[in-house]
């Protein structure tokens, strides 16, 4: 078995596009949207040849792109509604508590990670709950309905230990933020069998995590849609590891 469908946001570089090229692998997989800012400018996405594949714009800063593209994605997956949605997309602007003080900053580190991916989320879910119903079944399970966040170690309240301290300030502030929307709305969503799980993807090279970080993309998000797809009743509302070891709040 495997999810009928698959949109995963940022899907242009990084974790986004690895974890793509992996779900591409998956037989089974009817559709995958792959979402990015701007497809014209995305290379690699587009050589991706696949008839599953739909690259779609979206922006998650932007309320009417997010609209833009459920339109678009409702087309495309109609009444069979989105089996999974995987919001990736993120940003890292850093900001060191004895730097300067910018709010600006700070908030956009918490509008992206958390704010957008939250309204991003409630956009979908007409689209989620009609998978679950038509997709059937017992309980929770990445086939039936599901929202996969990519959040982080970083939110990690227990686990500030002084790694990385400095510059992750406000990232973790929002990658918190992400986790207990995600925490909230794992209970509120219980009762349509919409499964929600949070992971950390491990320090991965990207031009995020940057090229001292500990893993490759491809062994990382391998390891990681491996799990995904093993997703069910024990892991709704969780945060984990890519390996589904249970990270602290
Ligand atoms: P990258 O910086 O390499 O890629 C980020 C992706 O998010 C890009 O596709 C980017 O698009 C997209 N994005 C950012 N802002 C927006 C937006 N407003 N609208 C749409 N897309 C947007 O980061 P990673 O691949 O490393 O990170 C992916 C996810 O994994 C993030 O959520 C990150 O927090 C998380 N993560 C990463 C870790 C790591 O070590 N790399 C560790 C823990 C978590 P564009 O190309 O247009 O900028």
């Amino acid at each position: 078995m495997a999810p009928k469908s698959v949109l995963i946001t940022g899907a242009n570089r990084g974790i986004g596009l690895g974890l793509l090229k992996q779900f591409l692998k998956v037989e089974g997989i009817q559709t995958l949207i792959a979402t990015c800012r701007d497809p014209s400018k995305a290379e690699e996405l587009n050589q991706l040849k696949d008839s599953r594949l739909h690259i779609l714009p979206l922006n998650i800063d932007c309320d009417e792109s997010i609209s833009k593209l459920h339109t678009e994605v409702e087309k495309i997956v109609g009444e069979d509604g989105l089996t999974v949605l995987l919001n990736n997309a993120g940003i890292l602007l850093p900001y060191d508590v004895e730097g300067e003080k910018n709010r600006r900053t700070m908030l956009k580190n918490i509008e992206t990670n958390a704010v957008s991916t939250a309204i991003l989320t409630q956009e979908f879910l007409p689209l989620l709950k009609k998978a679950a119903e038509k997709n059937g079944g017992n309980g929770f399970s990445i086939n039936r309905a599901a929202i996969v966040n990519i959040s982080s170690t970083a939110a990690s309240v227990e686990k500030i230990d002084g790694t990385f301290n400095g510059p992750l300030v406000a990232y973790r502030m929002s990658k918190s933020a992400l986790n207990s929307f995600a925490k909230s709305a794992s209970i509120d969503l219980a009762k349509y069998h919409i499964l929600i799980t949070s992971f950390c993807p491990g320090w991965v090279k990207t031009d995020m995590g940057g090229e001292n970080a500990m893993y490759e993309i491809d062994d990382a998000t391998k390891e990681l849609v491996d799990n995904i797809l093993t997703l069910g009743d024990a892991h709704h509302g969780a945060y984990l590891n890519r390996d589904l070891t249970v990270i602290p709040n």
